[in-house]
Parts: C-alpha cells; sequence; structure tokens
C-alpha cells in the first residue's frame, strides 16, 4: 500500500500544483491546512489543495512534507474549488492565487493563533453596581455598564465604546469586580448576537429590496440594489444582516476603499453587538492575519473588508453584500493575478448557494446588463430617506463667463449664497498637487518626469517637483533650466485651489481631501471631524470626496472640471465620468436643506452631460449601452488584454508580436495589433498591449487556455515582464 500523494500549491509562477508525500511523523495534514515543504533548496510554505493516490513522478522522486502548519483546514473544499476557478478564469498560477487569499503573515507560514483579550463584569462588580458603589467614578461607572449586559467585551470593542477605559478597568479589576480572560481565538465559540438597536422603519421601497432577499437566503440568488446617493442602501444591508445572522448564518460586506471601511464598521457596529471583523490594508501585518482568523474561525459573522476579503473563508457564510458595485477599486490593476472582486463575488455566491446584492447609485454596465440578461434582479429605491429632496444640477459654461482662477462667477456667486446660508460648499477636482505643469513662459519648457512620459506636477509648499506616475520627485527649480528666466506653475490642482479659496473666502475653514493631505487613516477621521462638526465650511478634493462620505450640512457641490474625461479614448472614460458627476452630486443635501450641483465645463452641450443632467444616469447609460452593443464592447464583448512591458524600447512589442504569432488559428478570436500603451514609458519602463476580442466568454477562455502556455514558452528579453488582464477596465 501507498502513501497519499499530497497536491501543494506553492507561491511560484509556475502553473501546477507540486506533488509530495506526508511528514515522516506528526499529525498528517488534510486539504485546507498548510504545510512546510523544502523547495528547491528553500524550505517555504504551501497548502494543500488535494491527496491523490498516486503521482506522475517515481516515488523516489517525491520529497517528504516537513511539518504540518495547522490543526484545521484554512479553507474548505468549496472555498478551494472557488480559488482554483479564479485562477482558472484569470490563467494566473494557483499557488499566486493561494498566496493571494491569505494574509501575509500566514502565507509565510507563521503561526498566528490569535488570543483576544476579553473583560467580563463578575458578582462583585454586579452587587457594586447594584449598591451604586462606583456613582462617582464615572469612567468605572460606563465600563461596568457596558459590560453587565454582556457576557464578555473584547478589548477592540470597548476602545470604540468607552475610550480611555484602560484606567479605570484597572482600577475595577483591582476592586475584583472585573476580570480578564485571554482566549484562543481559534478555539472561541461565536459571541451572542443581541442587536444593539433596532432597525429603522424601512420605507415601501427599502421593505420590498429587504423581502426579495430575505426570501431567497439560503439559495443561489443575485441582486441589484440601484439606489440613488441616500437613499437608505446601507439601511437594507443592515437589516439583511440581521436576518442572514437570525438563522446563525454569517456576512460578508465588501467596500470599495479604506477610507469607507471606517464609517461602514461603526454603522454596523452602532447596530450589532457581534464582533466585527474588519480587512482592510490599513491594518498592520499582524492585525490583518487576527481579524482574518477571528473571520475564518467562525469568531466574527460581519467580515467588513476591501478586495481581497472576497477571498476570506468564513464559515456558514450566508449573505455578501458588495457595496458601490461599480467602483474601479475591486477590479486589481496591478501585478499578475488581476482579479474583479466584484465578479467573483458573483461567482462565489453562485457556487456557495446564498444570496448576493450589488449596491450602488450609478450601477456598473456589466451590472445593468446582467439585469437585462436576468441573471441580476434589479431592486430600486428610486428616493432619498427620510426628507431630502434630491440636487437642483446645472451646467456653468465656462466659455460664456468670467474666471477666476479655475471659478467662474456663476461658480463664486453660488459659493457666497450656500456658506452665507450656513451650508457647506463641496468641490470636486480630479487632481492633486498645486498645478499639473510647471511651464517657461519664454521658451515653452516644460518640467517632465526623466522616467516617464509624463509631465511633472507641482507641489508648492514642498517646493518639489513630482511625477504622480513613478514617485519620481525632485526640486522645484526657481529658473527655466533651458534659458534661465522664470517659470510659472499652469493649471490647477486642488493644493492651488485651496490657497485660491483661502483668499477668496477667509472667513470660512477649507479642509482639503487628496492623497497628499489624508495619508494616514487619523487624518482622514480628522478631516471628517472638522467637516461634521461644522468647523470646516468648504470642502475640495479629489476621488476621494465622492465616495461614501455622508456630509449633512453639503448643499452645494461644484465640479471644477468635468472635461478631462469627455474627450478620452479609452471606451469606459464616459461611463466613469458619469459615475463620478452623479457620486460627486449625490454629497449635495443630504438632509432637509435643498441640494444644488454646479458643473464647469467648456462643452455645456456635450450630449454625455446633456443627458445625464436632463434625463439621469438610467438614461445616460442605456443610450451608452447601445454604443457599446453597436461596437461589441464589453459587456458585449468579451475582452482580455495581454500586457508587456521592458527596459528595451521595443521588446515589449516585439514580445507580444511573437505571442501573436504563436496563437493558432483562433476562430472567432480577434487578435489586434499590438499597439504602445497610451503612456509608453512609465517608470523608466516601456509599456505595449495586445488586445484580444471574442463575442462569447467559453470560446475566449478555451483560447487563453491554450494561448497562455504558448506565451508562457516565449523566449522573451531578461527583464520583460508580461501580465494577461482577463475583463481589463482600461484599455488605453
Ligand atoms: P445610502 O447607503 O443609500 O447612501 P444610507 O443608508 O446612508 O443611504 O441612508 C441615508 C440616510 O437616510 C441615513 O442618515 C439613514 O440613517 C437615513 N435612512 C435610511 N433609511 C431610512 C428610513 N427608512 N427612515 C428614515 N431614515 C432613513
Ligand atoms: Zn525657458
Ligand atoms: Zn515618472
Amino acid at each position: 500500500m501507498s502513501a497519499p500523494i499530497y497536491k501543494i500549491a506553492i507561491d511560484t509562477p509556475l502553473r501546477r500544483l507540486f506533488d509530495y508525500l506526508p511528514a515522516a511523523q506528526g499529525p498528517q495534514a488534510l486539504p485546507g491546512m498548510r504545510v512546510l515543504v523544502p523547495f528547491g533548496r528553500q524550505r517555504i510554505a504551501g497548502l494543500v489543495i488535494e491527496t491523490a493516490g498516486e503521482s506522475e513522478l517515481p516515488a523516489t522522486k517525491l520529497r517528504q512534507v516537513l511539518q504540518v502548519l495547522d490543526t484545521a483546514p484554512l479553507f474548505d473544499h468549496a472555498m478551494l474549488g472557488f480559488l482554483r476557478w479564479a485562477a482558472d478564469y484569470y490563467h494566473h498560477p494557483v499557488g499566486q492565487v493561494m498566496a493571494t487569499a491569505m494574509p501575509k503573515l500566514l502565507r509565510e507560514g507563521r503561526d498566528v493563533t490569535v488570543y483576544e483579550r476579553r473583560w467580563r463584569i463578575t458578582q462583585e462588580g454586579r452587587a457594586a453596581l447594584a449598591a451604586g458603589a462606583v456613582q462617582r467614578a464615572p469612567r468605572q461607572r460606563a465600563l461596568l455598564d457596558i459590560l453587565s449586559p454582556l457576557p464578555w467585551l473584547g478589548e477592540a470593542r470597548i476602545d470604540e465604546l468607552a475610550p480611555h477605559w484602560r484606567s479605570a478597568a484597572r482600577a475595577l479589576a483591582a476592586r475584583g469586580f472585573i476580570a480578564l480572560d485571554e482566549v484562543a481565538v481559534e478555539s472561541a465559540p461565536p459571541a451572542p448576537i443581541t442587536a444593539r438597536t433596532s432597525g429603522l422603519t424601512l420605507t415601501p421601497d427599502q421593505q420590498q429590496a429587504v423581502d426579495a432577499v430575505r426570501a431567497r437566503l439560503g439559495t443561489p440568488a443575485a441582486f441589484l440594489l440601484d439606489g440613488v446617493t441616500g437613499s437608505g442602501k446601507t439601511e437594507v444591508y443592515l437589516q439583511l444582516t440581521a436576518a442572514a445572522l437570525a438563522r446563525g448564518e454569517s456576512v460578508l460586506v465588501l467596500c470599495p476603499e479604506i477610507g469607507l471601511t471606517p464609517q461602514l464598521v461603526a454603522r454596523f457596529n452602532a447596530r450589532f453587538s457581534e464582533p466585527i471583523a474588519a480587512l482592510h490594508s490599513g491594518l498592520t501585518d499582524r492585525e490583518r492575519a487576527a481579524a482574518w482568523q477571528l473571520a475564518a474561525r467562525g469568531g466574527a459573522r460581519i467580515v467588513i473588508g476591501t478586495r481581497s476579503a472576497v477571498f476570506a473563508p468564513i464559515p456558514r457564510l450566508g449573505l455578501m453584500v458588495v457595496d458601490e458595485e461599480h467602483d474601479a477599486s475591486y477590479k486589481q490593476q496591478e501585478g499578475g493575478f488581476r482579479y474583479s472582486a466584484r465578479d467573483l463575488a458573483l461567482l462565489r455566491a453562485q457556487r456557495g448557494g446564498i444570496p448576493v446584492l450589488l449596491g450602488s447609485a450609478t450601477p456598473s454596465f456589466e451590472s445593468l446588463h446582467n439585469v437585462q440578461l436576468g441573471k441580476l434582479q434589479q431592486l430600486s429605491l428610486p428616493a432619498r430617506a427620510g426628507n431630502a429632496a434630491a440636487p437642483r444640477t446645472v451646467v456653468v459654461d465656462m466659455r460664456a463667463h468670467a474666471v477666476h482662477k479655475g471659478f467662474a462667477m456663476p461658480l463664486l456667486a453660488a459659493m457666497e449664497r450656500h456658506l452665507g446660508d450656513g451650508g457647506q460648499v463641496l468641490l470636486y477636482l480630479n487632481r492633486r498637487g498645486y498645478a499639473p505643469t510647471l511651464l517657461c513662459n519664454t521658451c515653452g519648457w516644460v518640467a517632465g518626469c526623466r522616467q516617464c512620459d509624463a509631465r511633472l506636477t507641482v507641489h508648492q509648499r514642498s517646493g518639489r517637483l513630482a511625477c504622480h506616475h513613478c514617485g519620481a520627485d525632485e526640486p522645484r527649480p526657481a529658473a527655466c533650466p533651458r534659458c534661465g528666466y522664470p517659470v510659472q506653475p499652469l493649471g490647477h490642482g486642488t493644493a492651488r485651489v485651496e490657497d485660491t479659496l483661502a483668499a477668496r473666502f477667509p472667513q470660512y475653514a477649507v479642509e482639503r481631501f487628496d492623497r497628499d493631505t489624508l495619508q494616514h487613516q487619523q487624518a482622514l477621521e480628522g478631516a471628517i471631524d472638522r467637516v461634521t462638526s461644522g468647523a470646516a465650511r468648504i470642502l475640495v478634493g479629489t476621488q476621494m470626496l465622492t465616495k461614501g462620505h455622508h456630509f449633512p450640512d453639503v448643499t452645494l457641490v461644484g465640479v471644477l472640471n468635468a472635461d478631462q474625461s469627455l474627450f478620452s479614448t479609452d471606451f469606459r472614460a464616459a461611463e466613469r465620468l458619469a459615475q463620478t458627476i452623479v457620486q460627486v452630486a449625490g454629497r449635495a443635501g443630504r438632509a432637509d436643506r435643498p441640494g444644488e450641483v454646479l458643473i464647469q465645463s467648456e462643452y455645456p452641450d456635450h450630449p454625455l452631460l446633456r443627458t445625464l443632467i436632463t434625463a439621469g444616469y438610467g438614461a445616460f447609460a442605456q443610450d451608452a449601452l447601445a454604443e457599446r452593443a453597436a461596437a461589441l464592447w464589453p459587456p458585449y464583448g468579451r475582452i482580455a488584454l495581454l500586457r508587456a512591458s521592458s527596459t528595451a524600447p521595443d521588446a515589449a512589442l516585439g514580445f507580444l508580436r511573437a505571442a501573436v504569432a504563436a496563437a493558432n488559428h483562433p476562430t472567432g478570436i480577434a487578435l489586434r495589433e499590438p499597439i504602445p500603451a497610451a503612456m509608453t514609458r512609465k517608470a523608466g519602463r516601456y509599456h505595449a498591449q495586445l488586445l484580444v476580442e471574442c463575442g462569447n466568454r467559453g470560446r475566449l477562455q478555451q483560447f487563453l487556455a491554450a494561448w497562455v502556455p504558448l506565451v508562457e514558452a516565449l523566449p522573451a528579453h531578461a527583464n520583460l515582464r508580461w501580465a494577461l488582464d482577463v475583463d481589463p477596465l482600461e484599455v488605453f
């Protein structure tokens, strides 16, 4: 009788599983457990995918597992199947897909048993509370009040509920009123659920949405919750979460950005006393591993996370929510494994036999198309919840008015009016830094990046020039390096707009939201606080401002420049621009104050703007979808992009031409001519791309499966890199 063979996924570019024999001693592995194996001359962690009776290799060639790293599988059979499906669909090495699915520390094979510190009230504590013995120590009293209805509470939750509680806890513990337990999360039973507050009374539309999804709990079903900003989508998620928890199930909520996670987590926290596992890139490696373990072991039945959380194993998962499903950050756009978390969420739900709810005020064209095909059931929340009315939107013709430093007079007048009435003003500009260009008016010299085909952005306060594509950074010259005359910043970025506003509206504090001012979570939270408290009256920012934040006192939204994307060559540019405008407009007038939206443009008659403003996003999308259908672009046709780059100018193009030549007779597949990328030179590398089109998903998949190994076998320049992007978001 021969020993079983383990088929193991290892984080390498090789597209296969590796065979190993069981460890000589110690416990044996099950599929879904990590093991330490010899690999070449290294010892590395791998994930057991399955066991087999035999190997293609002779037993004498097989090496042994050195050690089994887990006592229970991290991934069950269904999750392993889902991950393998993802590897197949994106034509990416299975070991790297498995590695993406795990937090770094687990991937590296570390032991990350997580201990949670939990406090509980003792009998003595209850007696003291009843006797009013801690009346004169308000912090101690508050802590006892929090703990008294619960069996225990983890420190992370206490941090949220009672700031500065630690000295009170020490004092109470010294008197024996409370006690601390350290519990291995792995062995911890899930905490008891109690709804902290009951839900709001739903509007009829919300009720219909909740009923539709609730009726399908426990079955595969996919929904699009198409609800304008402020229509109460989050309330729908909360009530459906309560329904799933009541069935003993867990819930996974995906959201696009780390910046949105704290607000979303706070709303779930305010509703449920369940522990919540938040998975996002703002955590340290240890925190991330801990939160992931908590989710994987059933210690947190509400999991909220960004893109890669779609791979988190969650026992008894009963519902998935993808909030702001149109958001581009659901697509991994870097590196090799370019997956879409939204698309994978649909697949995971289908395979798992559970409902998934995609929510957006501006649904992606993919989702609208899926509604047409009957693959998604549409649920609509057409009106704002509460009293809020929809904002009034107008386009300001930049050619018809005097313009002061990027502001047309009607916008300045509207700002004065709204600020004078006590409202807040939000200004959107998709350009950070002081100015996008440094120019010499005398000889025409422009500051460019040495590494990229791009201009350097002026950062005035630091006195530097920065490349927003490669990160290059150099001192700002005082004079033109070519002719010696002075140089001038040209154009307006958020930092310059902030200065303009400070000069024009000195009596109102300005808060800037962009990656330069808000590098850290704390900075973002501080900025949000200053806006919600009313200390800041004018908000200016990039894309960050268009997403999710609730600023109820904003009554005026200004889009400073909508024109950049109007004439882009990318087939998705119009969709993106419309989504951005509608999302940013949705920040206005959320409470009972009527909102107003002004969009500055030099092309006020552009059909996109016209349809969007007069007929709304839905009508715009129908028009734009008809254009996509005529051109057979996604979501009608299917595309993949083979991207290559190299430090040698023509190597990437040459490689792609060889890839075209290597393809055998594809029927129904169009392989386009390889072309240089829109920004050909980026960070010192030359980029090129090859577009593959097909009317049919299955046929494209078949072709890619046969072609990718041939591409892999092509001889390539030493520093050539390539990546296949299935369903790319950007193709220019
Ligand atoms: P969305 O997620 O669609 O942007 P939210 O769920 O954030 O909308 O709701 C917007 C505001 O309306 C929130 O302040 C929320 O508390 C409130 N709200 C939502 N549903 C209701 C309801 N049924 N009754 C009253 N207020 C509601
Ligand atoms: Zn010059
Ligand atoms: Zn650069």
